[in-house]
């Protein structure tokens, strides 16, 4: 049985990203880039004012000084003519610094009178100017391969005209649930009968992370629907299988994937919950396997599916960092085991507190509403004391300050 270490590293390294596509600038949000981007000209393209005021020659000006206006250039306006000695030009944000201007002198630090402008501060030479390439040199790599873009790589390329970025694919997972007790959403649960939630919280967590989920429905417990499900599934670039994994007499999953040729790389993970986990292979697609206890399923997926669905696209930085809270209360487990707490964390005073959210039974679906985190708790530890520190994975982004 691997640690769970062990068990996401064999992920990994099974897993390699999918091909690359084109897309359109906005559409790439979230995805990861798939080749160096180059800056086809410097930026500023040219030298322009950093202020509202004029453009002048700085060894024309001293303090007290005047000096005669002979122009105006808006924003988008051109530089010209150039200007002459003792003389300014107007000049807007943005707009280009005339031929002999090397200064900007902001206008709240002079005085218009007529055509002649008064300076009130001493002007160095370059103040106020952003020079052409300052910021980026033509040919210099402004978005490198591998990096997840956000809104600045957003502004970067699209300050240099690129409409189009390439970009690994989102993976398509598949997601099937298997158990003869499953009906669908809709339908009236009764006599032994329980809602298939996991399809929907899988192909919701898939979608958090910017993946395709392919819903195939249930596979009744027989070997004939399991196989026929688990080979469509496998036409999409991973299957995400819940439930049936155990040792229980109905438990066909494992059997079934071997029937059609997934090789298991592992199953059973020292952990809790999730210790029946499976992990196989087929013709270079995943198969992750995940018990069928909704809370289960959730823990899993966070823990070994969306590192490996994330390498799958692109994504370098593809396990969680751990967030250290403290213990508000002591908690025990037995030794031999990870055990995933689920935790609610509370910044105050700019310490993370964890405090337990609520019955860690895996049949308590409420529990995982209440939690922002999941501490994962050391294998061979037994007690971990109030005041301790805690490893914790963040579930949420979404939480904030709320204003007094
Ligand atoms: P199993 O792994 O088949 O023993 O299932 C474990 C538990 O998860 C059982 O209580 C199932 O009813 C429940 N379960 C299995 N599949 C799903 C599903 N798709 N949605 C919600 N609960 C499920
Ligand atoms: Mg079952």
């Amino acid at each position: 049985m691997p640690t769970f270490e062990a068990a996401r590293s064999m992920i990994l390294a099974s897993v390699s990203p999918l091909g690359v596509e084109r897309v359109d600038l906005l559409s790439a949000l979230g995805r990861v880039v798939a080749e160096d981007v180059a800056a086809p000209w410097d930026m500023p393209f040219y030298d322009n004012s950093a202020m509202d005021g004029f453009a002048v020659r700085a060894a024309d000006c001293r303090a007290g000084g005047s000096l005669r206006v002979t122009g105006y250039i808006p924003a988008g306006g051109t530089a010209t003519p150039a200007i002459g000695p003792g003389c300014a030009v107007r000049i807007m944000t943005g707009a280009p610094v005339p031929p002999g201007g090397d200064a900007v002198v902001p206008v709240e630090e002079t005085e218009q009178r007529g055509d002649a402008v008064l300076l009130n501060e001493k002007v160095s030479p370059r103040q106020h100017i952003r020079y052409r390439g300052e910021d980026v040199r033509c040919g210099d790599t402004v978005v490198r391969a591998g990096t997840v873009i956000h809104p600045p790589e957003i502004s970067m390329l699209a300050s240099f005209g690129k409409a189009i970025v390439p970009v690994y694919r989102r993976a398509r997972v598949a997601v099937l649930s298997t158990g003869d007790e499953l009906i669908e959403l809709g339908e009236q649960p009764a006599g032994g009968k329980i809602i298939n939630s996991n399809a929907l919280s899988l192909a919701a967590a898939l979608r958090e992370i910017g993946a395709e989920p392919v819903i195939l429905g249930i596979a009744r417990d027989s070997r004939e629907s399991h196989r026929e499900k688990m080979a469509e599934g496998l036409k999409a670039d991973a299957l995400i299988t819940s439930a049936g994994v155990s040792a229980g007499d109905r438990d066909l999953v494992r059997d079934c994937l071997a029937e059609i040729g997934v090789d298991q790389l592992f199953w059973k993970v020292d952990i809790k919950p999730g210790g029946p986990t499976a992990f196989g292979m087929k013709e270079g697609k995943p198969v992750f396997s995940l018990p069928g206890n909704p809370v289960s399923t959730m823990i899993t997926f966070e823990e070994f599916v969306r590192p490996g669905i994330l390498k799958m696209m692109g994504h370098r930085g593809v396990i969680k960092p751990y967030v250290k809270a403290t213990l508000r209360d002591e908690v025990r487990k037995k030794p031999g085991k990870v055990h995933f707490l689920r935790v609610k964390i509370e910044v105050e005073n700019g310490v993370n507190w964890a405090t337990t959210a609520g019955d860690q039974n895996t049949g308590i679906l409420g529990t995982m509403l209440r939690a922002n985190g999941i501490a994962v708790l050391q294998k061979d530890k037994t007690v971990f004391s109030r005041g301790e520190e805690v490893a914790v994975h963040l579930l949420r982004s979404d939480v904030g300050m709320l204003e007094e």
